[in-house]
């Protein structure tokens, strides 16, 4: 293409000159003597700026490495396939499949990343700069030619609802406003929608008793209910105990039938999540969930998938899983993420009349006479957008994973929390929301308690996928040190307790869902046939794995774990042997917005200001000191559909 506009360059300057002769001639003027015109020496071919073909390379990825080819031309970059990758589906598209375009277009390595896939996109540039520089090219003369990029004049619109933020509340919000009547604006500073909903498992947690009773149970599980029929109601806040009379009840009966088969209650899953949530803060002050919140999310959740089945089409999965952290087999998941919670409630938005705005960051909300009336944006592009919004603005932009020093600054309940500790979110969970609504007035509530995640790969800290009843966790000795079903923030204190760095232990292939860890990478999993062999990967002491081993697997035949009080086990661990390195990464930020039952925004006062709703991970209080694994999908889609409601009621 260069070597074409040289040659146009070329052309128009040879054009301009005959024009200017032209113009200069006067029609009187003596013929000039004919002279011999000076033989035309033809413009010099430009050198060809790559040697065709088709070149190809491996980038590290986000997640695994990219495989990518480029094909060019003498002049061009004509083509850039990805061929391989294992990116987050949904997120990493625009880095995957328009970055490549703008590429192509501009001719240049010089492109802006894409917002919300910055590894992603500086990975596939990379790929393509080697390709460059295999076909014989220059790729650092084509980062350097740098693509202006020009904001656009001020974009200024009106609808009944703004929602802010794109991930599993953010879209539940926009769908349930719509289905209400409501028209909507939903803006996503990303280029894709997703947020840490599509990089999560996607485990929805919700009871289903009628499904339980057709899967098999597990050793342990008796012990547990058992243990709920001992509890005493002065253990519950009083509205928590009715509650307790009936979970007792139902587990009696069960107990009396065929106990082969799970059981499970939404009584259970509130008594649950109370307890998993009730923790201290380091200067003693006690945090608890609040039984109406607690009670909507788990008693709503199951019927809100029928809604989104309805609605707009999402399928589930017809089993469950049991996500580290989850307390109980009672996740049920959706079919394709991607799917079933992006893609067809965008079309559903979209069909029915209302827009969605990538790449169109909110940076504050509009404030007039006490009520929240809308909100300023900027698109990447730098374009001004002010959204006016009727009806109501929810907010749902997340928590604040991704942003370590907030979490550093808020943290009331870690011990210690070390700067470089990694994340399981994407880095664009910054908290925004929680800015905005401070600025607006709002309240926080439970800033202090953030998740780690203790099944996050030790290299990078992405969440390893897994859950707690066909594993053991040993020490780098080789010495399991905590019950593997605990709740996260306690299997986290025993890591951080025990060097941190710690391994899952398992038979290869006992994952039920989704299978995780299944090829050896000399970093983080390791696979082997004895246990002589893993000790020697793992670099502890043979005879020690062994007894440990050994020891649990006593466990797992009794259904009873003497050391740590484990209550469910599906296998014990046996040859072959996969072993994961772990370690504590920053999960999921449980404090935020104070929000009521509606999801209105409340201020300092408890009062809520007009025209605020939030949901999702930017709300606080809901899950208290530590959230049970698989509840945040529940919260943010339960919370998001009764904010969309209410938003578009104006109420
Ligand atoms: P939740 O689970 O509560 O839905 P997610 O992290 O899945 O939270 O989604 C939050 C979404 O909000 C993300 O996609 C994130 O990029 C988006 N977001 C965060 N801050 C802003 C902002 N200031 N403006 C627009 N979108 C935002």
């Amino acid at each position: 293409m260069y070597r074409h506009l040289k040659k146009m360059a070329v052309i128009c300057s040879i054009l301009l000159l005959v024009m200017s002769v032209v113009a200069c001639s006067g029609p009187t003027e003596p013929e000039p003597p004919e002279e011999t015109p000076p033989e035309e020496t033809p413009p010099e071919e430009e050198p060809a700026l790559y040697t065709p073909g088709t070149y190809q390379t491996e980038v590290p990825g986000h997640n695994a490495p990219i495989k990518l080819s480029v094909t060019f031309s003498e002049d061009e970059i004509v083509s850039i396939d990805i061929i391989e990758h294992r990116e987050t589906e949904g997120l990493a598209d625009p880095a995957l499949k328009e970055l490549p375009e703008r590429i192509i277009q501009h001719q240049s390595l010089g492109v802006d990343t894409m917002a919300g896939a910055t590894i992603s996109s500086v990975m596939v540039i990379n790929g393509v700069a080697d390709c460059v520089d295999q076909a014989g090219g220059n790729s650092g003369e084509l980062r350097a030619k740098a693509i202006a990029v020009q904001p656009g004049a001020k974009i200024v619109k009106t609808t009944d609802v703004v929602v802010v933020g794109g991930g599993g509340a953010g879209m539940a919000a926009a769908v349930s406003a719509v289905e209400n009547g409501a028209s909507v604006i939903l803006i996503e500073k990303n280029a894709a929608l997703g947020g840490n909903t599509l990089v999560s498992g996607g485990a929805w947690n919700a009871a289903n008793p009628e499904l339980s009773a057709t899967l098999d149970a597990a050793a342990g599980l008796d012990e547990k209910l058992r243990s709920y029929l001992q509890m005493d109601a002065s253990e519950l806040p009083e509205d928590y105990r009715p509650t307790l009379s009936v979970l007792k009840e139902k587990i009696t009966t069960y107990l009396e039938g065929d106990t082969s088969k799970r059981f499970d209650a939404v009584e259970l899953h509130i008594i649950q999540t109370y307890f998993a949530g009730k923790r201290e803060a380091l200067d003693g002050t006690v945090i608890e969930p609040k039984f109406e919140f607690v009670e909507a999310m788990c008693s709503q959740s199951l019927d809100t998938q029928e809604w989104m089945k309805e609605t707009v089409g999402s399928s589930f999965r017809d089993t469950l899983s049991e996500p580290i952290g989850s307390l109980w087999l009672r996740s049920n998941g959706p079919v394709n993420k991607l799917d079933d919670y992006f893609v067809k409630l965008a079309k559903y938005i979209t069909d029915n009349g209302s827009e969605i705005m990538l790449e169109t960051k909110g940076e504050s909300l509009i404030v007039e006479n006490g009520r929240v009336v809308g909100i300023n944006c900027t698109m990447t592009d730098g374009t001004p957008v002010e959204l006016r919004a009727e009806k109501g603005v929810v907010m749902a932009t997340g928590g604040f994973g991704g942003n370590t020093p907030m979490v550093i600054e808020y943290n009331t309940y870690w011990p210690t929390l070390d700067p470089n500790i990694l994340t399981t979110n994407v880095k664009t969970a910054t908290g925004d929301g929680i800015v905005m609504g401070l600025d607006a007035g709002a309240a926080l509530e439970g800033m202090g308690f953030a998740q780690m995640m203790p099944i996050g790969y030790a290299d990078t800290g992405f969440l390893a996928f897994g859950g707690g009843s066909n594993v053991m966790y040993i020490t780098q000795e080789g010495r399991r040190f905590v019950n593997e079903y605990a709740e996260r923030d306690v299997i986290s204190i025993g890591a951080f307790e025990n060097g941190t760095l710690f391994y899952e232990l398992k038979t290869l292939g006992t994952d039920p869902f989704p299978p995780s860890g299944t090829t050896e990478d000399t970093n983080v999993i390791f696979i082997a046939e004895t246990l002589e062999e893993m000790a020697d990967k793992l670099g502890c002491d043979a005879d020690v794995l062994k007894e440990e081993v050994e020891r649990y697997n006593g466990f797992v035949e009794a259904g009873h774990d003497d050391d740590f009080g484990k209550t469910s086990f599906t296998f014990k661990v046996e040859s072959p042997y996969v072993a994961r390195a772990m370690k504590p990464s920053i999960h999921h930020t449980m404090g935020g917005l104070k929000i009521d039952t509606s999801t209105r925004v409340l201020n300092e006062s408890g009062q809520p200001i007009p025209g605020f709703y939030a949901a999702g991970e930017v709300t606080g209080g809901i899950h208290a000191g530590n959230r049970v694994g698989g509840n945040a999908i529940a919260d943010i889609f339960v919370f998001g559909r009764i904010a969309g409601e209410n938003a578009a009621k104006g109420e």
